[in-house]
């Protein structure tokens, strides 16, 4: 029963299939996904990032940044894409959801919090201070109050910890009573408080890398390869160009020189997400042994 569970909380249908997916036409719309993890554990169930929620789909309103931005991108709303949804269909409850962890907290991806107000949510400070502050008119076009209305029982982080791979900074998430390794990887550049989740499986490790990247050429390809689209859009969001890239930089080394020990995914692209879904990942094989006998 311990696994984890690949899920898209949210998909986007920007203007330029080929400007978008690198692939198709030009005239229809593309395709973009909120990938998001499920974790099974022995003592609850941990989300990672959490796409849109049931109050963005039933308010769009109070979270989108505006009629312009929805024509060009096309939110799709569909209530059944909802962490809440998908994990009440799994059979569990709301509340089982005890730990939540962000990549970020823009509003895609941080819409679901409200459906899991019980749960603690895992965020470096600085992104948390970004977010409820928004300084910046970048700040107040991706980050939504709505979001955070139900005051999320935050839990902060500073950005220090030991070398991992390459990266410095790394720490081990503080989730009392869980046996698995989760760890919060500083990725700053695209917000200030951006992180990558490591999740330590039998397998080896994987990472969710957020929006440091938005497409597979730009992780698995020794040198970046991204379609126009995609690079506008980051252009226009990033916190800090300098930082984006430099990490965007570490983690193609990181593909490239550790891709047996370590699995890299981003959030939107739909390809990765396609590549991922449906393993079913075991996270303590001899546990998932011992339960099955107990079954
Ligand atoms: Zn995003």
């Amino acid at each position: 029963m311990l696994k984890i569970h690949d899920l898209n909380c949210g998909t986007f249908c920007p203007l330029g299939e080929l400007a978008i997916n690198g692939h198709g036409s030009p005239f229809k719309r593309g395709k973009l996904v909120c990938h998001c993890q499920l974790i099974e554990t022995n003592d609850g169930l941990i989300l990672i990032d959490t796409g849109l929620g049931t109050r963005d789909i039933a308010r769009p309103k109070d979270v989108l940044p505006g009629p312009i931005w929805q024509f060009i991108n096309q939110a799709q709303l569909d209530p059944e894409e909802t962490a809440i949804y998908q994990i009440k269909k799994m059979g569990f409850k709301p509340e089982d959801v005890r730990h939540i962890v962000v990549t970020h907290l823009d509003f895609d991806h941080a819409g679901g919090l409200a459906d899991f107000p019980h749960a603690q949510v895992h965020v470096y400070a600085r992104e948390h201070i970004a977010a409820t502050r928004r300084p910046l008119w970048r700040d107040r076009m991706r980050y939504a109050p709505a979001q955070f209305e139900h005051q999320p029982k935050w839990k902060l982080y500073r950005t220090e910890g030991e070398k991992w791979f390459g990266f410095d900074s790394v720490r081990a998430l503080q989730i009392p009573g869980t046996q698995e390794e989760i760890l919060i990887v500083p990725l700053m550049g695209h917000t200030p408080g951006h992180c990558g989740i490591a999740v330590s499986t039998e397998q080896g490790w994987i990472l969710h890398c957020g929006d440091a990247a938005f497409y597979h050429g730009e992780l698995d390809s020794p040198k970046r390869r991204c379609p126009p689209g995609l690079r506008i859009y980051q252009n226009v969001f990033q916190h800090d160009r300098a930082l984006r890239l430099e990490n965007q930089k570490c983690l193609r080394e990181l593909v490239l020189n550790h891709g047996d020990e370590v699995s890299v995914f981003c959030a939107h692209d739909p390809e990765m997400m396609n590549r991922f879904a449906g393993k079913g990942i075991s996270v303590h094989g001899e546990l998932l042994q011992q339960l099955d006998l107990a079954i």
